[in-house]
């Protein structure tokens, strides 16, 4: 049966639920006293403290379905048929409480008498090391060895820096051979859209001290995570995320405000693809009371915003559309997400104003950009040099991936180490001015951590998200 994306939200939670776990809605993309992180990218990430034993679960049994944002997933948004920069991310959690045997039974009961899907589809990954694991899957499950994967540390153990860490098994969806890539070899943990990853389960069983030496935890802990959307893609039986119902909708009203047809072009469908998912990630930061600004999360938004009303542009929209957009995405999500409802007009109104800004100054931009392109050609250069970059970001608010994305499809590169000089030396120019003229006599340190915290906002997705782990 095709079960709609929000029907597949309620029973895995009220599965969870039968199973004696404390079922509760999701946390805030922000996350709460942690540093670390600078989204919630996963739904262990706001339990931590649980994990860890510095705070009290309310039930040693746990299941969400948490909002996350993964922009370092960005590069593949459009591309494959099973990344988003937003998605929803089910998990069931074991405080110290029950373990491998009822993870693994659990997920394939859910999988396979609950939802439904063919059992001869699904393929469970292991990792290398991890015989308890095997045989569970093998001996009580009775799924045959040649179909257990076996895989190392980089795929299948779960592991960041000191801490509670331990193997995972990941459960994979054959969507047949349409999907393939048709290069021999392809299997499950090849990189195509063929054999997808639905399902993730960590078994948290070991302490790393920080050298590298493992110790055994006394409660060990159970961290699953599935995304909600990969599975009503199986489910449902559809080509990419972007065909589940709830997505489809924005989808096509994407379409119906830009004049395009899915499906016609590549082109237009990894444009059409692009704002789907980052007006989804946009409209559900905002609900979270996140603001376009310069930097940290702010800067995410921006960029997400920005991003998506070019490819508006590049489709043919002219004015504002994104606003339009996310009022699909607050009535196909506000049942599992009310917050989305509430924060409706806010939501209409950052949106707004933050593509007002960018549509002023894009068309100049890009047209400066063209002049800089010709430039290039004339000289048979193929990089453009930090200044003009810099000068783009600066007076026209291209982020410079936006830059890089536009020369890149026209095969130029930019010198970032040049577009950061460009940058320091713009800080240091006006940390100089300060110092002169001691502005309005404020306090030096204030605008010292104001630059601190500009600095972070010139490298990519990734590295902010890493950089900011302190
Ligand atoms: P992949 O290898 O496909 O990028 P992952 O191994 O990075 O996925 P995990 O960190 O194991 O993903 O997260 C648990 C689950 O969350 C995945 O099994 C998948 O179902 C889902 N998921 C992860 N990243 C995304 C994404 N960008 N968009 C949608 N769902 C995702
Ligand atoms: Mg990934
Ligand atoms: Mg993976
Ligand atoms: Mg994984």
């Amino acid at each position: 049966k095709k079960y709609g994306l929000n029907e597949l939200r309620k029973m895995y939670l009220d599965f969870f639920k039968s199973k004696d776990h404390f079922v509760r809605g999701s946390y805030s993309l922000v996350p709460h006293n942690d540093n670390s992180l600078l989204l919630i990218n996963a739904g262990m990430a706001p339990l931590k403290p649980y994990f860890t034993g510095q705070e009290i679960p309310p039930k040693r049994r746990m299941a969400t379905c948490q909002k996350c944002i993964r922009t370092g997933d960005i590069e593949n948004i459009g591309k494959t048929a099973r990344h988003g920069t937003f998605f929803e991310m089910l998990g069931n959690f074991s405080f110290g409480d029950y373990f491998k045997t009822e993870a693994i039974h659990w997920s394939w009961e859910f999988l396979t008498e609950v939802v439904g899907l063919e059992p001869d589809r699904l393929y469970p990954s292991v990792y290398l090391d991890d015989d308890e694991a095997f045989d569970i899957w093998n001996k009580e499950i009775g799924i045959s060895k040649d179909r257990i994967f076996k895989f190392g540390k980089e795929d299948n153990f779960w592991e960041h820096g000191a801490g509670p860490c331990g193997p995972c098994s990941e459960i994979y969806y054959d969507r047949g051979e349409k999907y393939g890539c048709g290069k021999p070899g392809c299997t499950v943990g090849c990189d195509c859209d063929r054999f997808i990853e639905i399902w993730n389960n960590v078994f948290t069983q070991f302490e790393n001290d920080g050298k590298g030496n493992y110790t055994t935890l006394k409660n060990k802990n159970i961290d699953t995570g599935m995304g909600l959307e990969r599975l009503a893609t199986v489910v449902q039986d559809v080509d990419s995320i972007f065909d589940v119902d709830t997505i489809k909708a924005l989808r096509d009203k994407v379409c119906e405000i830009t004049g395009k047809e899915y499906k016609k072009e590549y082109k237009w469908d990894v444009s059409i693809r692009i704002i789907t998912d980052h007006i989804r990630s946009a409209t559900f930061m905002i609900s979270d009371g996140i603001m376009p600004s310069n930097e940290g999360r702010g800067y995410v938004l921006r960029r997400l915003i920005r991003r998506a009303a070019r490819h508006g542009r590049l489709l043919g929209v002219k004015g504002q559309f994104l606003a339009k957009l996310s009022e699909t995405v607050i009535e196909s999500s506000k049942d599992g997400y009310p917050e989305l409802e509430e924060k409706k007009s806010m939501i209409f109104k950052v949106l707004t104003e933050e593509e007002n800004k960018f549509d002023k100054t894009i068309d100049t931009g890009l047209s400066i950009l063209a002049d800089m392109e010709e430039e290039m050609k004339a000289k048979n250069e193929k990089t453009l040099s930090g200044e003009n970059a810099f000068k783009l970001y600066d007076t026209y608010g291209f982020p410079l991936d936006l830059t890089q994305e536009i020369l890149e499809e026209k095969g130029f590169d930019v010198d970032e180490d040049g577009f950061k000089k460009a940058m320091e030396v713009q800080r240091e120019t006006a940390r100089k001015a300060r110092k002169t003229t001691n502005y309005m006599g404020a306090d030096e340190t204030v605008y010292e951590s104001l630059d601190t915290s500009l600095s972070t906002q010139f490298v990519g997705y990734d590295k902010l998200i890493e950089d900011s782990v302190i």
